[in-house]
């Protein structure tokens, strides 16, 4: 179990902008940037390390939830999607999540 159980269990409140029977976007509650969204599974899949053959849908499902998601929104100059993935790849909360961050500039 982490946090985000509680926020697909509604046992937490976050500030949801999306959700159907797979997958839930909320609002990150420390922002990056002006727009900084989680999009996760409901079905907990602690890294993408570890995902397997059959949650082949489920991931590709997260990313099309995030265009949905940036086009709700009204991001119509782009944005970013990252996985961390690990403890040295930024990974702090173990159920996977796609950051979708938008409106400031990246380096690279
Ligand atoms: P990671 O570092 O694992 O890639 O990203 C975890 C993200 O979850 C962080 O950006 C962090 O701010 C966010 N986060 C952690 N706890 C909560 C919470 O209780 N509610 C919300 N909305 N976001 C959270």
């Amino acid at each position: 179990m982490t946090i985000f159980d509680k926020i697909i269990n509604k046992e937490i409140p976050a500030n949801i902008v999306y959700e159907d029977d797979v997958a839930i976007a909320f609002h990150d509650i420390a922002p990056q940037a002006p727009t900084h969204i989680l999009v996760i599974p409901k079905k907990r899949i602690d890294q993408i390390e570890n995902m397997k053959e059959e949650d082949k849908p489920v991931i590709g499902h997260l990313f099309h939830v995030a265009t949905v998601v940036a086009k709700k929104i009204g991001l119509e100059n782009g944005y970013r999607l990252i996985i961390n993935n690990g403890v040295e790849g930024g990974q702090t909360v173990f159920h996977l999540h796609i950051h979708l961050i938008a409106e400031r500039e990246f380096s690279w």
